[in-house]
């Protein structure tokens, strides 16, 4: 089995969704008292989350590079950054490390493609809504349709992730939002809906909405499990 590495803490909340994910799978593939190989490197998120909203990507990227190269050097065979949003630096932390770089997007969108969907919506903080370095991703290496929500709702979900989600609150009128949103989406033609940043799975499952729904942190993981195995 090869060693995971993981860039957590963005927010921890979701990391945990990481290290159960990860665990169950390698303990229902091997069974036993199998467990994941881990290395974990956990950012204070406060920092990161004042640079994001300033724009000083570059700031993130140098904090993500040290925190990648101290995964490598303990150990781990490949790394996941375990947000979408901070995938805006993937490059950046590509090139510091020698280990392979999971993406993200790549995990999600080889699955929506096996799926064969087509449009697709999808929901993150405005930077992975309206930003280029997710979406672009998507529909160029991938070559799916993207839609996002209107700029109001893109507010409206950004805020519920820093102001609820990654500070542990999960609210039962932000899950009504979120599936309304959702619905939206799917009456703009969107087949399914990836759940583009990892602690929305906390909020909105399967079993809440008719809409297919994409999680990136099951699929993140999974894909990690595979590597891994
Ligand atoms: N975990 C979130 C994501 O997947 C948002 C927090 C962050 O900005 O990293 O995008």
């Amino acid at each position: 089995m090869k060693t995971i590495g993981l860039i957590g803490g963005m927010s921890w909340e979701s990391t945990i969704g990481y290290y159960r994910e990860i665990n169950q799978r390698v303990k229902a593939a091997l069974g036993g008292l199998h467990s994941a190989k881990i290395v974990l490197h956990s950012v204070d998120f406060h920092p990161i989350e004042k640079l994001q909203h300033s724009g000083n990507w570059a700031a993130t990227a140098e904090i993500l590079v040290k925190a990648a190269k101290s995964v490598e050097v303990a150990g781990a065979d490949f790394l996941l950054i375990c947000t979408n949003t901070m995938h805006k630096v993937a490059g950046e932390v590509e090139q510091s490390i020698n280990i392979p770089l999971l993406h993200i997007a790549d995990a999600t969108a080889e699955v929506l493609v096996e799926d064969r969907v087509k449009k697709v919506g999808l929901l993150g903080t405005v930077f992975t809504m309206e930003q280029d370095f997710y979406k672009r991703r998507l529909t160029e290496k991938f070559g799916l349709d993207v839609i996002v929500p209107s700029q109001a709702d893109r507010k409206r979900v950004h805020d519920i992730i820093y102001n609820e989600l990654c500070l542990g609150v999960v609210n039962e009128t932000s899950r009504q939002e979120y599936l309304r949103i959702v619905n939206k989406l799917a009456e703009s033609g969107a087949e399914s809906v990836i759940l583009g940043c990892t602690e929305i799975g906390m909020l909105i499952s399967q079993e809440q909405t008719p809409v297919r729904l994409y999680d990136t942190t099951a699929m993140h993981a999974a894909k990690a499990v595979e590597w891994a195995l």
